[in-house]
């Protein structure tokens, strides 16, 4: 038996004959090499948020349609998102159009499964909801700020999987009333790490441009030296200044060492003011700091 290594491989149906399709239709000629029943595969049940489980002719089919599906995580979401779900009055019809919303990739869950990555969409956020969930999920600094002026969270299909809390700047020095801060930026780590791909750039896109509307001249944020800020980069937010480190604490405005210490670097959005030290070393003052990095 000739084992296809596509799933919908155009060329599929010739000499082969283990054809499974074509890319446009499930009904082609092609016996399936296993059961000679047509081909068939489609989408049999989704389950919130990312579970599904596909209906083929036959046990083989189930295998060629997940190793498809595995093997090309984009080729695998359009299938899904145009034809997964079968056909309908001689359509071919997937998520997009059952959902609205497409998958942006099928990835693996960690655990043996693949699961829909659906395309992420930013989301309205309460105060309330952002603090519960950066006390659920922040990595080295679970407190979540004070001083709120704006947030937003991102969804994967129906589960939350990152929030940003912009506010006032921490460091009094740049809490000039023009300036907002990027005070935290977190991302689920509980669940299979490529459904928050490019989660963080989003929400630091949206920031600038939130801050941007609402009439603010500087957003900023803060991230440890260590960090390698590749969403800042990606949301085309450039490092400012770099701080020379020093605790959190000190006697006029105790804090308690609550973030970790150490270099930071202070980054600004794109298309708004920066700010330099006078001296032009691109170093901060020590009271500008303080800031914990946003752990991204
Ligand atoms: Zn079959």
């Amino acid at each position: 038996m000739t084992r296809p290594t596509r799933f919908f491989d155009e060329e599929a149906g010739g000499e082969t004959g283990a054809a499974v399709t074509t890319g446009r239709t499930l009904t082609s000629a092609a016996r399936c090499p296993n059961c000679g029943e047509e081909p068939f595969a489609q989408l049999f049940e989704i389950w919130s948020p990312r579970e599904f489980m596909l209906d083929t002719c036959c046990e083989y089919m189930l295998e060629v349609a997940n190793e498809f599906l595995a093997e090309d995580p984009k080729a695998a979401a359009k299938w899904l998102n145009e034809e997964g779900l079968g056909e309908i009055c001689g359509q071919r019809v997937g998520l997009a159009d059952a959902f609205g919303r497409g998958a942006r990739r099928v990835i693996e869950d960690g655990c043996g499964s693949l699961v829909i990555d659906w395309h992420l969409d930013l989301t309205p956020i309460s105060q309330a909801a952002a603090k519960e969930f950066i006390r659920t999920h922040h990595r080295h600094a679970n407190k979540p700020p004070a001083g709120w002026r704006f947030g937003a969270g991102v969804m994967n299909g129906s589960d939350l999987v990152a929030v940003v809390m912009v506010g006032r700047p921490v460091a009094r020095m740049l809490d000039d009333g023009a300036t907002v801060e990027v005070n935290r930026l977190c991302t689920r780590p509980d669940i299979p790490q490529g459904l928050v791909w490019n989660a963080c750039s989003q929400l630091y896109a949206w920031s600038a441009k939130e801050a941007r509307r609402r009439g603010y001249r500087r957003c900023v944020t803060y991230t440890l030296e260590e960090e390698r800020g590749t969403s800042l980069k990606a949301a085309g937010w450039a490092v400012e200044a770099t701080s020379g480190g020093g605790s959190w604490n000190r006697p006029s405005r105790r804090r308690g060492n609550e973030g970790p210490q150490g270099r930071k670097l202070r980054w600004a959005a794109p298309g708004m003011g920066t700010r330099t030290s006078p001296d032009g070393r691109q170093r901060l003052l020590w009271a500008e700091s303080p800031s914990p990095g946003n752990g991204t």
